[in-house]
């Protein structure tokens, strides 16, 4: 089975996306899926930082600078299902530039956007807080105005590549008593005085994540990205786009759960027969196969109508992102199922997908969160 399958999504491709899909599938197998899970979070680090390097060299990250979506989640499917790591450091650098190419500003694009692109410089995206989780408009973070500089004070805890990222894409607060209104979004550099990496927080998954502070953190107005007060829809512009690519990250992690899963089930006897030739195993791979399939028409559907310009896509990115990865969930387990005790090893490649794919349901809007924006919309008359 190819990973990404093109012809799964024919309808919503262009004949340049069907090479690239096959270009990606074989550089992902050749580099990625030999290397090893990194054993501890200090050696994820590092891998991180190699990932990056190879991922941004071959080319792999133009499409983010582009904005091509479709090509976005076709690297990502590649991605996730050699090296979940892979796409979580392809994930960061679309997070942590996208509001820097959305915001229109040059001397952050000369600055950071191309490095980051080369895979020369990596990105963090820092929203998240201890009080201000689903709920953004809750930020506490502070920047105040001070002539030429804002001065940021405040915590963020969750956040991909903190201690190993050159720069943090940052939502804080310009003013506390408007809430959401009130709310920018500034480019922080790595080395800025005042900002703190306080400590990692360590996932089951190899993922690099930690905590960072600012105290009296100075940094020059010029890094403001667009209007003061426009950041969290500048975030939220930015989340609208990245959605389907989660999906098609949680595709690519699902599709080679079901290959592992379909493989085994093929190989392995039990009561003198291959496991596949039993109904209650044929029965599951159907409907991995079927929920897949969903999965995918749903995440290039949003990427499709994304590359068609539209200015936003919240229903479709949440119904893409939402389904896929609660789709990913059930798949990986079942292929965990269907490899009885061996998808239980960590040294399996169905157990590193198991603990890799459940943070898709949660980052980047739970799918709690994805289902009331998708009735919200209902309630205003958008169609499916
Ligand atoms: C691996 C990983 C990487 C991450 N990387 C980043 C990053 O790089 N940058 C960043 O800024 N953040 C990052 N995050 C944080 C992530 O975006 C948040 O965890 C997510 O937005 C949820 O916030 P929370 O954890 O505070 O949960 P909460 O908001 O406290 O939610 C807890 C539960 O309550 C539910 N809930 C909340 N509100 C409602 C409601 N109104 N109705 C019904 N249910 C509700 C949620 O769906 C969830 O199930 C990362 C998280 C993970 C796990």
């Amino acid at each position: 089975m190819t990973i990404p399958d093109p012809h799964a999504v024919r309808a919503f491709l262009e004949e340049r996306h069907v090479g690239r899909a096959a270009e990606a599938a074989a550089f992902s197998d050749r580099e990625f899926k030999p290397r090893p899970e990194p054993r501890d979070d200090a050696a994820a680090r590092v891998e991180a930082r190699a990932l990056l390097g190879m991922i941004g060299a071959a080319g792999w990250l133009d499409p983010i600078r582009d904005q091509d979506w479709r090509g976005c989640c076709l690297a990502r499917e590649a991605l996730a299902a050699a090296s979940p790591l892979a796409d979580a450091v392809f994930a960061l650098q679309g997070l942590g530039t996208l509001p820097i190419l959305l915001s229109g500003n040059a001397p952050m694009r000369a600055r950071w956007v191309d490095a980051a692109i080369a895979g020369r410089a990596m990105a963090a995206f820092a929203m998240t807080e201890p009080e201000a989780g689903s709920d953004v408009a809750a930020i506490q973070t502070t920047a105040r105005r001070e002539g030429d500089v804002y001065r940021l004070n405040g915590t963020k805890t969750l956040i991909s590549n903190a201690g190993i990222a050159d720069f943090y894409t940052v939502f804080a607060s310009t003013d506390p008593g408007a809430r959401g209104k009130g709310i920018s979004c500034l480019v922080v550099p790595a080395d800025a005085p005042g900002l703190e990496f306080v400590k990692p927080q360590i996932l089951s998954a190899p993922h690099p994540l930690g905590e960072i502070a600012f105290q009296d953190c100075r940094v020059p107005a010029a890094n403001r990205l667009g209007e003061e007060g426009r950041g969290m829809a500048l975030g939220l512009q930015t989340l609208d786009r990245m959605r389907a690519t989660v999906g098609a990250a949680a595709c690519g992690m699902a599709a080679r759960a079901l290959a592992e899963a379909h493989a085994h089930a093929r190989a392995r006897k039990q009561f003198g027969k291959p496991l596949a030739e039993f109904q209650l195993i044929q029965e599951k791979l159907a409907r991995m196969a079927t929920d897949l399939t969903a999965a995918r028409l749903l995440v290039y559907r949003a990427a499709w109508v994304a590359d068609g310009g539209q200015d936003r896509v919240t229903l479709e990115a949440a119904m893409a992102k939402s389904f896929a990865t609660e789709a990913a969930q059930r798949i990986v387990d079942d292929a965990v199922q269907i490899l009885g005790g061996a998808g239980a090893l960590a040294s399996h490649p169905v157990d590193r997908l198991y603990r890799s794919v459940r943070a898709l349901r949660i980052y980047e809007g739970t799918t709690e969160i994805q289902h009331l924006v998708i009735a919200g919309q209902l309630m205003q008359g958008s169609g499916a």
